[in-house]
């Protein structure tokens, strides 16, 4: 007598699917992902990994855990305020909303006193020249990578960018400003060494073919000893001989200086300095949405507007929203996180640490994302053993310490104060887990 084959139980398609259970658990979910998620089940029965009558309960535990996006969100343990791996900027409250307002029908590019077509983005371009009145015009874009192109493209294609080879930054991920740049046909014409540059190696290199100079902020690195660099100002004197426009990519996105990182340029004072166009990134110390700031003088910020690029890498509405609330709204978390007072961290650390027996230690943070490289922002962090780092990333919530010497650290600096609960919960279901 033969026995049956197993795999003949595994029951079909259509008779999971319609199982009143796998529709409920489904519900909120796309067909093609409730499908995948049954086919996965039927493969794991084939496999032999589970019985052919557990199918059916795997696929409602696969769909009960399964949000429509996948992306977990985390609590930032580790003291880097804008953290590249988590999103850089997380927004404010007052942005969250925004965002949720904005993400159905919404008069992003209509008037609705006249019922007539308006022009995108006034909103956010106005709470932009209130936050830095020393521009005359902002435009909204992308990303800060996409203001750069924009930038050189509508004011150099077929023509030179002339820069500093001190400034020739590497952003991360292996994408290299200058090769942004050429790829859309502006040639970059490279004055100066990698530690000095003067005013006159600018002046030699500008010709008929200049379309723009650029000055970008080397913002993931520095050089130090026997270094010079040309003041924005002088380089404005000369712009203004060769009546050429002078852009500046300041990175971060500070508007106005901080002095808790005094090296860290902010657009004010590039636009003060005699920039046309300074350019910089939305998520990163501004604090809000990704997305690329343009800022400078009105002629030169309508030209870029008007230039056909200008829609490729057009800002979305959520975009707009958030930007416009993160301006208007209360402090970012990145503002909070970089001006907390350590004595407040210290405080809390100590009352995490001593709810689950731990020390804290002194732990300095970071600016991240690629700003004030080297910076350090005093403060304290609870050292763990350094495997719960393992079971805090897989907790629910996840937490993301930062392992360093043979030790787990958990920074507060940019974990809001009002999870400190829900942070030590995970904290001692980590530890309870590594034991
Ligand atoms: C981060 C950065 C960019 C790129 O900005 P994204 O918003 O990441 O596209 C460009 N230039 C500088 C100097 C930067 O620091």
């Amino acid at each position: 007598m033969t026995t049956e084959d197993p795999r003949r139980r595994i029951p079909r398609t259509d008779r999971v699917l319609a199982d009143p259970a796998v529709h409920a658990a489904g519900a909120g979910l796309s067909d093609a992902t409730v499908r995948g998620v049954v086919g996965a089940a039927q493969q794991r029965a084939r496999a032999g990994e589970i019985a052919p009558e557990a199918v059916v309960d795997a696929v409602v535990a696969e769909l009960a855990g399964r949000g429509a996006s996948s992306l977990t969100p985390v609590l930032n343990a580790t003291g880097v305020v804008v953290h590249t791996n988590l999103g850089r900027a997380p927004l404010s409250d007052a942005a969250r909303q925004a965002l949720r307002d904005a993400s159905g029908y919404v008069d992003v590019e209509l008037d609705l006193a006249t019922g007539q077509r308006s022009k995108r983005g006034v909103a956010a371009r106005e709470a932009l020249l209130e936050a830095c009145p020393a521009a005359e015009d902002a435009l909204v874009v992308n990303n800060g990578a996409g203001a750069l192109v924009l930038a050189t493209t509508a004011l150099a294609a077929g023509r030179e960018v002339v820069i500093s080879r001190g400034q020739f930054v590497e952003i991360g991920a292996g994408f290299r400003l200058s090769d942004l740049m050429e790829s859309t046909g502006a040639r970059l014409r490279e004055v100066g060494t990698t530690n000095r540059t003067h005013l006159a190696d600018y002046r030699d290199a500008i010709g008929p073919d200049t379309g723009c100079l650029l000055a970008v902020h080397p913002s993931n690195f520095r050089v130090a000893g026997f270094t010079s660099s040309v003041p924005l100002g002088e380089l404005r004197s000369l712009a203004d001989e060769h009546r050429i426009p002078l852009v500046v990519d300041v990175g971060s996105g500070l508007l106005t200086p901080d002095p808790v990182l005094p090296d860290e340029p902010s657009l004010s004072e590039a636009l003060e300095a005699g920039a046309d166009a300074v350019i910089a990134s939305g998520d990163k110390l501004f604090g809000g949405p990704q997305a690329g700031l343009l800022l400078g003088r009105a002629e030169i910020i309508e030209r870029l507007a008007t230039f056909p690029l200008a829609r490729a890498v057009r800002a979305d509405k959520l975009t707009l929203a958030a930007l416009e609330a993160t301006l208007r709204g209360g402090p970012s978390p990145v503002a909070r996180a970089l001006h907390t007072d350590p004595e407040k961290l210290r405080e809390r650390a100590e009352a995490l640490a001593a709810a689950v027996g731990a020390d804290v230690v002194p732990h300095d943070g970071r600016v991240g994302g690629g700003g004030a490289p080297g910076v350090p922002l005093p403060g304290w962090a609870v050292r763990l053993p350094e495997a719960t780092a393992r079971a805090l990333r897989l907790g629910s919530p996840a937490v993301l310490p930062r392992v360093h010497d043979g030790a787990c650290l958990v920074d507060l600096r940019c974990v809001p104060q009002s999870q400190d609960d829900v942070l030590l919960d995970a904290v001692r279901r980590a530890l309870e887990g590594t034991r």
